[in-house]
């Protein structure tokens, strides 16, 4: 039996970067989407040919990458990998750059599922964030991938928008409601270091609601949604009965992938291994070595850290001592016993003797819980 991992491929590509965005994604390079695609295709060969539960194609925008290229793609993850029948295999596409015709050929090669990123259906907050669609757009891409036959969608949307009331984002979740996609994402907007995003509210040119508005914001979503019968099972996503995200799942327990492209990170024979986010070197290095991984070596501390930052997330699954004994080989419960109890003292986590798990409370503060059990 071949090994078993989740695959995942990074397209770098993007029509024009948003303001508040620091993911390894980039504009105005479309002349290396070709030897990229090919830099990707070469590294596509020279991977184990794994069995597949799920794929993922994310960036960047993959929806951007034009047609031909995208098939080539998709053709050979199916020709290389061996996808499981009852394969999840996922498109991240942004409103305005794909239609129904790219719809159609990625389900004629077996993508059953897309993420759009709409973000938000209020045009005045998509220009507060440079967003290069309007909600027209968003529209029209989710009626398009329903017309293909898509019933499996996730809707992202972000909250904290800059200029964003309470109202305007309960008015995108009866939007996002009426639409009825089996998945939605419902991010909180970080304002990241160096982005446009930050100078602009430096200079005061737009600003963003308040610690408190953004909360109730977060609580309305989870309540809208929660009424409507999407389960909230991870810190940001939420699904109606069996379509949570099985890609994402596998990462936030911890399960092996494959990550292929420019900044792809992988998790596979216990080693952690990371491509440069550089588009030009990760084709360099394909074209001249045939490889463009390195190995990250970490300590068992960062690595239990890592673990637990990305298991905490699915906030309704209990983390039993024995699970993180299993998967990391350490002692949880000796090395970490004073933190656990200090965080449960807080109401942060409810401890068993054998078990913990989030509390209402510490899944809106699981930065904190993660500090306190970094000062370990
Ligand atoms: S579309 Fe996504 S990846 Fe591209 S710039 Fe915007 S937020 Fe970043």
């Amino acid at each position: 039996m071949p090994e078993k991992a989740s695959i995942y491929l990074h397209i770098p590509f993007c029509r024009s970067k948003c303001a508040y965005c620091d993911f390894p994604s980039f504009a105005g390079i479309e002349e290396l989407m070709e030897p990229y695609t090919a830099a990707l295709a070469r590294e596509i060969d020279a991977a184990a040919k794994l069995q597949a539960p799920t794929v993922y194609i994310g960036g960047g925008t993959p929806s951007y990458l034009p047609a031909p290229l995208m098939e080539a793609l998709l053709k050979k993850v199916i020709g290389h990998f061996y996808l499981e029948e009852q394969v999840e295999f996922t498109i991240e596409a942004n409103p305005g750059t794909a239609s129904e015709s790219n719809f159609r050929l990625w389900r004629r090669n077996r993508v059953n599922r897309l993420s759009i990123g709409v973000q938000s259906f209020n045009g005045r907050l998509l220009k507060n964030i440079g967003r290069g669609h309007n909600a027209a757009d968003a529209r029209n891409t989710i009626a398009a991938a329903r017309a293909a036959g898509f019933d499996n969608l996730s809707i992202d949307l972000i909250y904290g928008l800059p200029g964003q009331t309470l109202s305007d984002l309960k008015e995108d979740m009866r939007t996002l409601l009426g639409l009825w996609p089996e998945h939605a994402s419902v991010y909180q907007l970080i304002l990241e270091e160096g982005t446009p995003l930050e100078k602009m509210v430096d200079k005061g040119e737009v600003s963003l609601p308040d610690d408190d508005e953004t909360f109730e914001m977060g609580e309305a979503a989870t309540g809208a949604l929660a009424e409507a019968g999407y389960g909230h099972y991870e810190i940001s996503n939420y699904a109606l009965p069996g379509r949570e995200c099985r890609h994402n799942t596998a990462y936030w327990l911890g399960k092996p992938f494959l990550g292929l492209g420019s900044g792809a990170h992988s998790f596979i024979n216990g080693r952690r291994l990371a491509n440069p986010e550089n588009v030009q070197e990760y084709i360099q290095l394909m074209e001249s070595k045939g490889s463009a991984s390195t190995e990250i070596v970490t300590d068992e501390k960062a690595r239990t850290i890592d673990y637990l930052l990305m298991r905490l997330r699915l906030i309704n699954k209990e983390i039993s001592f024995k699970e993180v004994g299993d998967t990391l080989s350490v002692d949880f419960k000796g090395h970490f016993n004073i933190p656990l109890t200090k965080l449960q003292a807080g109401g942060y986590i409810t401890l068993t003797d054998s078990s913990f798990r989030l509390s209402n409370k510490g899944i809106r503060y699981l930065d904190n819980i993660i500090l306190e059990l970094s000062k370990v």
